[in-house]
Order: structure tokens, then C-alpha cells, then sequence
């Protein structure tokens, strides 16, 4: 007859072999999920212009140009995950950026976003749209660029982060302007 205390070490044991089970699993999922995996031959270029493709937003029409790599130093200080250089209307996207699809999603679509704010959406609302949920400035233009972004398919939450309520109100300024 076992006495609780072997009763209760043989549960811990099973639980730590469950849990061991589960580590595994998911370091393999993290190691090479087949969603992360890169297209087969796919460059680096051709990766970010599939994903701003799939948005449908005729991108290229506007002249706007993706390049990959970090924006100038006279741009930027440091080299950030990606920048929109307004009087290129080019979308620079860092090779970091690559480190999961995910990832590369999130940066492309957000400075697609950047490009649709200073081209197809109207000037008054590049930053108004974001007014009445108190954002100004700058930091509208970022926010709502996670707004489009997160509407295009994005499925990181953003490095700036979208109200709930915003998401609809830039999804619908965007299906009017490109439809
Ligand atoms: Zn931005």
C-alpha cells in the first residue's frame, strides 16, 4: 500500500513528464512552425511586396517604393524596424523585421499604412481620423497606422497599439478612400 506522500510523487513525476511533453511541443513549434517557415526562393523583396499586394492597395500607383534596409541617417538616428520616408514615399523595412512572419507582416503593413496616409487618405484625416479617441500629432499618425494595419491583416498587436473602437472607424476611412 503506498503511503500519500508516494501517492503525491508519483503525480508530481506524471505532471513533470506532461509538462516536459508540452515543452517539447511547443520549442518545436517556436524552432520551425510551418507558418513561419519563408517562402521557398521567396528574396527578401519579394516578401514584402506579396504581403502590401494582398492588402490591394495599388501601392505602386501612388509611387510608392519598399526597400530593405534601414532608413538614411540623416532619416533616423538609429535603424528602427522599419520608417516611411515622406518626400521618397519610400517604406524602408530593417532586415530584423524578418525574424518571423508575423513580424514582417506587422512592419510592411504598417508602413504601407504610412504611405495610404500621405496619398489616398484625405489630408484632414491623415490625423483627425484618430482625434476623437484623444490622439494628435504624430502619435495619431503611428496609431493609426496600427489601426490600418491590424485592418489589412496585421496579427501583431503593434508596436503603438489600436483602440478597439478606432479599428472600425480607420477600417472605414480606408475601404472609402481605395475601397
Ligand atoms: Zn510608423
Amino acid at each position: 500500500m503506498r503511503t500519500d506522500t508516494e501517492v503525491r510523487t508519483t503525480a508530481r513525476r506524471r505532471a513533470a513528464a506532461v509538462a516536459v511533453a508540452v515543452m517539447a511541443v511547443a520549442g518545436t513549434l517556436l524552432t520551425a512552425p510551418p507558418a513561419e517557415a519563408a517562402p521557398r526562393g521567396a528574396d527578401p523583396q519579394q516578401r514584402i511586396e506579396a504581403i502590401a499586394d494582398r492588402t490591394g492597395f495599388d501601392w505602386r500607383a501612388v509611387g510608392g517604393e519598399f526597400v530593405v534596409g534601414c532608413a538614411p541617417s540623416t532619416v533616423q538616428a538609429r535603424c528602427t524596424m522599419g520608417a516611411y520616408v515622406t518626400s521618397e514615399r519610400r517604406m524602408y523595412v530593417s532586415p530584423r523585421a524578418f525574424a518571423t512572419t508575423a513580424l514582417l507582416e506587422y512592419v510592411v503593413l504598417h508602413e504601407l499604412a504610412h504611405l495610404w496616409q500621405f496619398t489616398a487618405s484625405p489630408p484632414e484625416l491623415r490625423v483627425g481620423v484618430l482625434a476623437p479617441f484623444g490622439f494628435s500629432g504624430v502619435h495619431a499618425l503611428e496609431v493609426g497606422a496600427d489601426c490600418l494595419a491590424r485592418h489589412l491583416g496585421a496579427r501583431f498587436p503593434g508596436h503603438y497599439g489600436c483602440p478597439e473602437e478606432a479599428l472600425p472607424v480607420v477600417g472605414a476611412l480606408y475601404a472609402a478612400t481605395v475601397g
